[in-house]
């Protein structure tokens, strides 16, 4: 990932409120699509004009042919809130971050964690993540939908790995249930994933808890109650489980790895 400053200059009177609003609506449309990454983005003002600092997936992530409809619309905000178009420099590579996948995965996964600030749909065969902008768009012109679900599923995930709450159980049961919210709104996503980009798309389903080791791998898959889905050899060292009918892949619980 790519860290960008981006600089928006003032062309004529305006107040700091207006601009403060037509660049936060810029970074929010950049978000949406995946084009920029994490959710707080600090808007600083000095001599005259604003300045943000950024997180990119790839070097060429906000160049216009990426834009969602509403990242375009506000770009021309800007111009009534009497903003110059924003100015990039590159600042440097983030060290702390993957790579993006440059090749057409064989499969793909929706797969995330409370540590990972990058797009949550990963390739199959090397796990790198592909930016959310390089898929034809799954819901009213952008990925709100899949950041959104992201966002829900870290939150669960920073509950149960807390362990200091009541919470922890509600949270995890959105995790490991494929009766939960959180399940039916990500598969559903994955679904959409593989009818727009034809690539058989996997929805990974946390494990942890049971009994013992033995039992872990004779479990079925919770959706379809198959026993066929463990595997010989886990896929990316991560996946023991993959039903190819109900598109899950899940590990061998982490109680008992
Ligand atoms: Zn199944």
């Amino acid at each position: 990932m790519f860290v960008y400053e981006l600089r928006f200059e003032c062309f004529a009177d305006t107040t700091i409120t207006a601009a403060e609003k037509a660049i936060n609506n810029l970074l929010e449309a950049y978000r949406a699509n995946g084009q920029v990454l994490g959710r707080e983005f600090a808007v600083a003002f000095n001599d005259g004009e604003f300045k943000v600092r950024l997180l990119l997936p790839e070097q060429t992530s906000i160049h216009k042919r990426h834009n969602s409809p509403w990242g375009n619309k506000a770009l021309e905000q800007l111009t009534e809130a009497k903003l110059l178009a924003p100015r990039e420099k590159y600042i440097g590579q983030d060290i702390n971050s993957e790579a993006s996948t440059i090749e057409t995965p064989s499969w793909q996964v929706l797969y995330t964690s409370f540590v990972h600030m990058c797009s949550p749909l990963r390739s199959g065969d090397n796990l790198l993540p592909i930016p959310l902008y390089q898929i034809p768009a799954t819901f009213n012109g952008d990925h709100k939908r899949i950041i959104k679900w992201q966002s829900e599923w870290q939150a669960c995930d920073e509950l149960q790995m807390a362990a200091a709450t009541k919470a922890e159980y509600a949270a995890l049961n959105e995790m490991v249930s494929v009766d939960s919210d959180l399940f039916r709104r990500g598969w559903d996503l994955r679904g959409r994933i593989e009818y727009l980009t034809h690539i058989p798309t996997y929805y990974y389903l946390y494990r942890v808890g049971g009994e013992s080791l033995a039992q872990e791998m004779n479990r079925a898959c919770p959706k379809c109650g198959s026993t066929e889905w463990k595997l010989d050899e886990p896929l990316l060292d991560l996946f023991h489980f993959q039903c190819q009918s109900c598109r899950i892949v899940s590990n061998i619980s982490w109680d008992h790895q």
